[in-house]
């Protein structure tokens, strides 16, 4: 147990202060840091092992990403939210990767640990570090590709090497292509990829196959008025900001209305001014009206009779993306309303989706499809497959998809994968070791053989012999190979690129970068002491480093 120095003689802090330092501090950190790796390594590759999360009332996560299962896990350490916080830095940033960074962050911890036996001053670790780092980037950037936004074929195998090891797998051709069909449509001018223009929708049933992209959006209302059509080719469609009732007569508040005669008047009134704004409605060619509010009845039959759709209480959010999909303005004030404010659409159209309820009964859901929209600058990836289980866990892989494919759209270069870039850039840091001399350059070499964690547990998760395997890469790297993966059926080098296991360059850059950044810290960290009220900043759930068990729990 760590030695405590409860309230020593020079303390200065409360009695109820607990504290660790010196090297204990640093063995505590390290091992709880590299103990979140280890979690993590057997789900790395396309070989790689899901794991199932029980909670205490029996719900089930079963995933193989690498940050969904630590944020899920029950994770209290201090240190070992620096390196969650790694995972969720490749998150944020490229939505893949999460796995490797992770690894290669316990893998820095792990070898300074052995340096740091040898006497070596962990100051000295943290600057070679930082040489290795710049010399690894380079590297990187070297190894980097560059791509045309519209080669499919390369943005297909990106979308794919993310799916790779994942439920989704088994269809990943087909799951592919849809994630690049809906991250090309979300394209902006600019050259970047708006990704709240891509909605996944996930409804248990049937099979992964049946899973569809629409160049538009869903939405999840059925019709008020069972007589009102619900297919349409070329429609013209209004979203309208407002509702479609009759005002509430407000006794009491501001004017009040005091005889039976003065209320009717009002009545009237408000049914005139509501039968007009529906006239304008229908005159204007709407076919399909989107309504922020409720639709009264006599309103929704007069749609029925000029055999317009419209749908109420449509949520902000599904407005904003049919308006998006098919050029509608957002109309609040039909006083001005033109043919120019009404939106197009090849196709809508109501479908029943069998979806399941949280509890696995089956509930028969309709939604309108908004389909067939050449222009659209929203897509909307439609995901089936067999159980909630299943199809959450694929959900999870596109969306790692569509961050990558992001990334290589927006970024332009792309990397191979399995394995090579570590085996490449392990090369590069060993080299540039040679040049540097003294204790730095111990750190410079262990940096190097951190970075082979990559591929070595790449081979180990597909059942080789881990040395062997990366012996063998190596020496492809060496001999000038720079594409040369593992490939996870023999152990032996083969080329990634070739082999269609393509990953953007920002997985990797970011990977590096936050690694050693958190790597870093952890090592630069003397003393951990149990604080008050600690303001962190962006710490807003509470979740991260400083909250959670004094710094002597695990
Ligand atoms: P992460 O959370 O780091 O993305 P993954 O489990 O997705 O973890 O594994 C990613 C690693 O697997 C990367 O090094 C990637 O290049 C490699 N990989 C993916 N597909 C293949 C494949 N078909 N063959 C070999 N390696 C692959
Ligand atoms: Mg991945």
């Amino acid at each position: 147990m760590a030695r405590q120095m409860r309230n020593g003689p020079l303390s200065v802090l409360s009695k109820e202060s607990q504290r660790t330092a010196g090297d204990e501090a640093r063995t505590m950190n390290i091992s709880a840091a590299r103990a979140v790796a280890e979690t993590v390594r057997t789900t790395l590759g396309p070989r790689g092992m899901d794991k199932m999360l029980v909670d205490s009332s029996g719900n089930v996560v079963v995933t193989n990403d690498g940050v969904t299962l630590l944020e899920e896990m029950d994770i209290t350490h201090p240190a070992a939210n620096l390196v969650i916080e790694v995972s969720q830095t490749q998150e944020e940033e490229v939505g893949d990767g999460t796995t490797s960074a992770v690894i290669l962050a316990g893998e820095l911890l792990s070898v300074a640990e052995d340096l740091i036996e040898q006497g070596i001053h962990p100051s000295s670790i943290v600057a070679g570090y930082q040489e290795a780092v710049t010399t690894a980037k380079t590297a990187l950037d070297e190894l980097a590709i560059e791509i045309d936004p519209d080669d499919t074929e390369t943005l297909e195998a990106i979308a794919a090497t993310a799916m790779t090891g994942k439920g989704a797998e088994r269809s990943k051709e087909l799951l592919a292509e849809l994630v690049v069909e809906a991250v090309t449509t979300a394209v902006r001018e600019d050259g970047t990829v708006d990704r709240d223009a891509i909605d996944v929708r996930s409804f248990p049933g049937r099979s992964v196959e049946d899973s569809r992209f629409i160049s538009g959006t869903l939405v999840d209302k059925k019709p008020p008025h069972p007589s009102m059509p619900t297919s349409f080719t070329d429609a013209n469609v209004l979203v309208y900001e407002d509702d479609l009732e009759l005002s509430e007569l407000e006794i009491g508040a501001g004017a009040t209305i005091t005889d039976v005669e003065q209320a009717d008047a009002f009545a009237d009134r408000d049914r005139e001014e509501l039968e007009s704004v529906v006239d304008r409605i229908v005159d204007s060619g709407a076919d399909v009206v989107l309504v922020d509010g409720g639709i009264d009845d006599f309103a929704q039959q007069r749609f029925v009779d000029a055999g317009v759709l419209a749908l109420r209480r449509v949520s902000d959010d599904h407005r904003r993306r049919v308006a998006g999909a098919t050029g509608a303005a957002r109309v609040g004030n039909l006083e001005r309303l033109t043919s120019d404010d009404l939106g197009h659409a090849g196709r809508v159209e109501r479908e029943m989706i069998r979806e399941l309820t949280h509890k696995g009964n089956a509930r028969a859901e309709q939604t309108t499809v908004f389909d067939d929209l050449p222009e659209s600058e929203i897509g909307t990836i439609l995901l089936r497959g067999g159980t909630e289980h299943v199809v959450d866990e694929i959900e999870r892989a596109i969306e790692d998809s569509i961050g990558v494919v992001s990334a290589a759209i927006e970024d332009g270069s792309v990397l191979p994968g399995a394995g090579a870039p570590e085996a490449e850039l392990a090369l590069a840091v060993r080299e540039a070791a040679g040049g540097i001399g003294g204790r730095e350059q111990l750190a410079v070499e262990a940096f190097a053989e951190a970075l082979e964690a990559g591929p070595r547990t790449l081979a180990e998760n597909s059942g080789h012999d881990a040395i062997d395997a990366l012996v063998e890469l190596t020496a492809s790297h060496d001999g000038g190979d720079r594409t040369a993966g593992l490939d996870p059926d023999t152990g032996s080098p083969f080329d990634a690129l070739e082999a269609g296991v393509v990953e953007p360059l920002r997985v990797k850059r970011t990977a590096l970068e936050s690694a050693v950044d958190a790597a870093s810290m952890i090592l630069r960290i003397d003393d951990v002491v149990a604080a008050g009220e600690l303001s962190t900043a962006g710490d807003d759930d509470g979740a991260g480093p400083g909250a959670g068990a004094g710094p002597m729990g695990m």
